[in-house]
């Protein structure tokens, strides 16, 4: 068996999978590594964990063949402030603002493209025993606990917000933890959602629930503070405290599935790149999910990235040039910086009791809401325009 590739990948999320089918394309020959076992498998159920995508990234993802057939429109946002009268509602039935998609139908749909793909090699079910970076005309070399040695000039950390390579590399992050945890699930809803996503800031944290049905199903992300025990409830407890905390708007919620928990917490790579392992998706950043914005984030990492490691290729010249490799840190860090300040600020903005900032909070909901032309602007940002 050959070991030696152009590059190797290692995550086989949605960010790592998206640049092997990229990069295939392309005639890149790939290795992708994975700890998990690879497809994922299809779902037959409504999905209980899930991302908002934007029109850039839905894309994207048709161009590669791996856009799921359950992907849920939605055609409005509704917003509000529990603890004040700020509310804002964006969009209009028959337009669309973007899609709620589940996670596994996603990776399920990826997965499938990956299979059997001449130019890529995969490894599931592998963890890394030992790395070493590229030095002068040596490659780079991954050994992984089976004792297979591979080998590429460059090597793509896609392996998650935990990412063991860019520790490995060295490669230190910025990280606010928020204290916060995500309870995630499928709800049922006794009035229908009419294919809009609503948001409530509470006191404890944001609630969105978004659509994944043409109906009364949609996906719960119930951000709230750690140490509220929400987990060790019965399902009737938690059932009772999330109507308390979100509202009567869509009448009763029930859960369809069990709570599963995910700690939130805001992370930036402080560089890209460093001895041959370049940093992607979360990764390199991790931001909270009120604004569904982190693997729209990382899908524009994976477009950035390909377009530039295929350009080098047609121009035979090396991936792990330190250039090539800055100019891909220079077009993403400052984007990705962005991004995650403003939804550091709107997480601070949200969770404050300060009375102040609630009334800020409150009129600045109501100005944009009123205001046409900042409405426009808001809309085209979750829009991914
Ligand atoms: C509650 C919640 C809601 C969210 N909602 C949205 C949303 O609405 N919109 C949005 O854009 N984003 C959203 N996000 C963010 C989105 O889920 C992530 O940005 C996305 O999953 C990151 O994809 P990734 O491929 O970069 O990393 P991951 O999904 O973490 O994938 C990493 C892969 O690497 C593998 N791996 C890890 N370590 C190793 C190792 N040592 N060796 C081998 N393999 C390894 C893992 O098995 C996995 O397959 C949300 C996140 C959360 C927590």
């Amino acid at each position: 068996m050959n070991n030696h590739f152009d590059l190797i990948i290692v995550g086989a999320g949605m960010t790592g999978s998206s640049l092997a089918l990229a990069l295939a394309k392309q005639g890149l020959n790939l290795a992708l590594v994975d700890r998990m076992a690879l497809p994922c498998p299809a779902s037959q159920s409504l999905p209980n964990s899930v991302v908002a995508l934007n029109a850039q990234s839905r894309t994207w993802l048709q161009e590669q063949n791996s856009w799921p057939v359950r992907a849920t429109a939605y055609q409005g946002m509704r917003v509000w402030d529990q603890q004040s009268l700020g509310l804002i509602e964006f969009g209009e039935p028959g337009s669309t603002l973007g899609h709620i998609v589940g996670n596994q139908d996603l990776l399920a749909c990826q997965h499938q493209q990956l299979q059997g793909h001449k130019q890529i090699q995969i490894f599931d079910l592998c963890q890394i025993r030992h790395w070493r970076a590229a030095q002068g005309s040596q490659p780079a070399m991954l050994e992984l606990d089976s004792g297979e040695q591979l080998q590429a000039t460059l090597i793509v950390a896609a392996d998650g917000k935990h990412s063991q390579l860019r520790q490995q590399a060295g490669i230190e992050i910025k990280q606010t933890d928020y204290q916060q945890q995500a309870l995630t699930a499928l709800v049922a809803l006794e009035r229908p959602h009419q294919q809009i996503c609503h948001q409530a800031f509470t006191e404890q944290g944001p609630i969105a629930i978004l659509p994944v049905d043409q109906g009364h199903h949609a996906a719960l992300v119930w951000s709230q503070d750690l140490g509220l025990g929400r987990m060790q409830l019965t399902k009737e407890q938690q059932e009772a405290e999330l109507n308390q905390a979100f509202g009567p708007q869509l009448g009763r919620i029930s859960l369809q599935s069990p709570l599963q928990s995910t700690p939130l917490v805001a992370q930036h790579a402080k560089r890209y790149h460093h001895q041959g392992v370049l940093l992607l998706g979360d990764a390199a950043h991790s931001i909270h999910p009120l604004a569904g914005q982190g693997v729209n984030l990382g899908f524009a990492d994976v477009r950035t990235l390909s377009q530039l490691l295929g350009q080098a290729k047609q121009a035979g010249c090396t991936l792990n040039d330190e250039q090539l490799l800055d100019r891909y840190q220079r077009q993403r860090q400052l984007d990705n910086a962005l991004t995650l300040q403003l939804m550091t600020g709107f997480k601070q903005l949200f969770g404050s009791h300060n009375p102040y900032w609630r009334s800020v909070r409150s009129s600045g909901l109501n100005l944009v809401n009123q205001q046409g032309w900042l409405k426009t602007w808001f809309t085209g940002l979750a829009q991914g325009r």
